[in-house]
């Protein structure tokens, strides 16, 4: 197996890292880094070869393969040891049809892809796996650091801290104190992680981490370093094997830092150049209006993102003002004919409890995900017909504090129309019946 992978820079600077090197910056112009895979020696294999090694490895148990991320290798990290790798089964997540919810906004091929059926609950853990899997490839082969480190709104930091925990690697998360779920929260903390609770927001955490990084004293787990994307993009592969190789026709994804929109494509882009698909699906990235930047530079006509002061939002891991990959998601943008649009909290709160109601207990990030697909079903962008598949980033248990707020009214600015209580009763025959004839005279 000759397959190959290494760093180059993403604004096309020559010369290429190896993978195991600590470098996150391209060391020439300063800017991103991607992965660049040797297409030619993977098409040794056939398209019809791939998708039949692929499809025999998913959801099985020989080690690793069975992993959404690692039952892909060749095309993600081809060049890391078995004994290496650590992965906890991530991946392998629900595809399903949301009929009631796509018929209530006019559409009939409406999926989810939840990705918050994963070990950590949230697609974090798919760009972990293979960060902490090279790290520890690193660290035998001679590396020396103190530990892997990340900024976190939450769903970072519970990934990093479980696959360093299961390495046995040291693990320092800088948190925004106050901005991420109890849930998140305890995630690390239950890992054994050193977590830093600083008085800042995201992007405060970001900058020190970052600093930290190039000093030196800590290895940077964030989406900036692209061995995250790698993982991530894993995330296409799985959907378009999971329609038996087919591509929908719009992907809808929220948007924070923006390497999952970024890897979205890369894994789209990948399966069309070798062959296994002919074409990309049309992107819509969909932003918190309290977090907007790539929305207000989109829809200027801008290609350069300018920072914005992210302002509290309840979809608090998309609270990103200075989003690392927002080169990278406007290269996705542009090559898959993109949309980008927002949610005010309303909008979220209230999208967000009309899909509960078809079953879907969705987290705030979804339901941002789902106002922006509700825009452009009404501007007429997508069609009745049309196969969409919403990337669902997170569990929605991970939200119980946004769900129980919103069901007791208590948040500020935000009229729960949905919102439903428990009812009262005393332990009796009588007034439980009495109860279910109220509900149905108030339901006709
Ligand atoms: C990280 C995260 C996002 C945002 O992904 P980016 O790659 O930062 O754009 C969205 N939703 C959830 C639940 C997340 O954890
Ligand atoms: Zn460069």
């Amino acid at each position: 197996m000759s397959y190959a992978a290494a760093f180059r820079c993403f604004a096309g600077c020559p010369g290429t890292h190896p993978l195991t090197q600590p470098v996150y910056r391209c060391p020439s112009c300063g800017g991103l880094l991607e992965v660049a895979h040797d297409l030619d020696a993977l098409r040794d294999r056939s398209p019809a070869a791939w998708m039949r090694l692929f499809d025999q490895r998913y959801r099985r148990t020989a080690w690793p393969y069975g992993s959404g991320v690692w039952g892909k290798r060749e095309w993600v990290a081809p060049a890391v040891p078995d004994d290496a790798i650590v992965s906890m089964d991530e991946g392998g997540s629900s595809l399903f049809w949301a009929e009631r919810y796509g018929k209530s906004i006019g559409l009939d091929d409406l999926w989810i892809k939840l990705c918050g059926n994963s070990h950590t609950g949230s697609f974090k853990d798919l760009g972990m796996t293979v960060l902490v899997s090279v790290v520890r490839q690193a660290v035998r082969e001679g590396l020396s650091l103190r530990a892997v480190a990340c900024a976190s709104t939450g769903d970072t930091s519970a990934a990093l801290a479980a696959y360093g925990a299961a390495a046995g690697l040291p693990v320092v998360v800088l948190l925004p104190r106050g901005k991420v779920s109890t849930a998140q929260l305890v995630q690390p903390i239950a890992s054994g992680a050193l977590v830093l609770a600083l008085d800042t927001d995201f992007d405060g955490c970001m900058s020190i981490v970052q600093r930290l990084a190039a000093d030196g004293v800590v290895y940077l787990a964030n989406s900036m370093n692209a061995l995250r994307i790698e993982g991530q993009k894993t995330v296409a592969f799985e959907m378009v094997q999971q329609f038996d190789w087919a591509v929908p026709d719009w992907v809808v994804v929220p948007g924070g830092n923006l390497g999952n929109a970024y890897a979205l494509f890369a894994g789209f882009r990948m399966l069309k150049d070798l062959g296994v698909t002919t074409r990309l699906p049309r992107l819509c990235v969909a932003q918190a209006e309290h977090a907007n930047p790539l929305y207000l530079a989109w829809s200027a006509g801008k290609r350069e993102v300018a920072p914005v002061k992210a302002r509290e939002t309840l979809a608090s891991a998309i609270q990103i003002g200075n989003p690392v990959s927002a080169p990278r998601a406007i290269q996705a943008l542009e090559a898959m004919d993109g949309v980008v649009e927002q949610a005010s909290e309303e909008e979220l709160c209230d999208a967000a409890a009309r899909a509960d109601r078809t079953g879907l207990y969705t987290c705030p990030h979804t339901a941002v995900a789902l106002v922006g697909l509700e825009k452009i079903v009404a501007k007429g962008l997508v069609g009745p017909k049309d196969r969409v598949v919403v990337v669902s980033t997170a569990s929605g248990l991970k939200f119980t504090e946004f769900k129980v707020r919103y069901h007791e009214k208590s948040l500020a600015g935000v009229d729960a129309r949905h919102a439903n209580p428990p009812v009262m009763v005393p332990a009796d025959y009588d007034h439980v019946l009495a109860a279910l004839d109220a509900h149905a005279a108030r339901a006709s």
